[in-house]
């Protein structure tokens, strides 16, 4: 049977904005030690903008921007709006044989020209030299910006920077999520650079970044495996695996539907104090009890 206590703490919840599944929901969360966050729309605004572009091989900004709006004009990624927005006012081409490539970018065909667009495990693998643009790449995601590389016909032609802040009461949750003795983790499947700037603007202790979507799942696993009681906090559709991975799924408010219908948790704001605010009353909660 599920103590009083615990009941009247999911309704209490709901007062500040928490929506809590079940009863069982909340006592889990009280035995939680480590927390795990997307970054992008999580711990992030999710609304990047294209703040540099540096062109290569000759290449013009704005055939590169062409190019790259016209992949990402097929793209649901937030990086996509960005670089569509950027491209406003240019003749965009249309692209055949569009393919998303989960965790590394697009490609497709426009005018005659293969293009790739995506981050450098994705020009790895398709055998393109990026050294070029490698000291840039370095010293942007250094400041927290997520490179993103476009390739045509198999040459290196452009670097984008997107930046994405931190929403801004991030760091001050955070904060508060410390004091209640929770270890955080940062997982994403950006650039492991851009992922440590980020973490360390944040406060957050442990990075895991580079992380394919299919692997999001098994990072929490691994964390299980050594002993950790692990919460989820996500925004996306690609969240939804490691969410339902997690002893306790916690949904950004204003993310994706499926995210929300996995956790146990859904946050009514976008913001990481409801995560405080619940963990610290489920704590409460806890104490009463004993
Ligand atoms: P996350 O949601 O954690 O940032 P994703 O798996 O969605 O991770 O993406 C990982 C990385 O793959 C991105 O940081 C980016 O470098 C690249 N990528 C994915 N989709 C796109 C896209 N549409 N345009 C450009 N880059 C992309
Ligand atoms: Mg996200």
């Amino acid at each position: 049977a599920t103590p009083m206590s615990v009941t009247a703490g999911v309704g209490r919840a709901a007062e500040f904005g928490v929506l809590v599944r079940d009863a069982d929901a909340l006592q889990k969360a009280s035995t939680l030690t480590t927390l795990v966050f997307d970054k992008t729309g999580t711990l992030t605004e999710g609304q990047p903008k294209v703040t540099d572009i540096h062109t290569f091989g000759g290449t013009r900004e704005q055939q590169a921007l062409r190019y790259a709006a016209a992949l990402e004009k097929g793209s649901h990624h937030p990086l996509a709006q960005a670089i569509v927005d950027k491209a406003e006012g240019l003749a965009v081409p249309d692209v055949l044989n569009f393919r998303t490539l989960g965790g590394l970018g697009l490609r497709g065909d426009a005018e005659d020209s293969a293009l790739l667009l995506g981050n450098q495990a994705l020009m790895q693998e398709n055998g393109i030299d990026t050294s070029d643009a490698n000291t840039l790449l370095e010293s942007m995601a250094g400041e927290g910006a997520t490179p993103v590389l476009l390739a045509v016909d198999g040459k290196l032609a452009a670097l984008f920077a997107l930046r994405d802040p931190l929403r801004e009461d991030s760091i001050s949750a955070l904060q508060r999520l410390h004091q209640l003795g929770y270890q955080l983790v940062m997982l994403t499947g950006d650039n492991p650079r851009t992922a440590q700037a980020i973490a360390a603007q944040a406060g957050i202790d442990k990075v895991i970044a580079g992380v394919r979507p299919e692997g999001k799942a098994d990072a929490i696993k691994a964390l299980q495996a050594g002993g950790q009681q692990v919460a989820m906090i996500g925004d996306g559709i690609n969240d939804a695996p490691a969410l339902a991975q997690a002893d306790v799924g916690i949904a950004m408010g204003g993310g994706s539907d499926v995210a929300i219908e996995t956790a146990a948790i859904t946050l009514m704001r976008p913001s990481l104090n409801g995560v405080a605010d619940a963990l610290a009353m489920s704590q409460a909660t806890l104490r009463n009890m004993k």
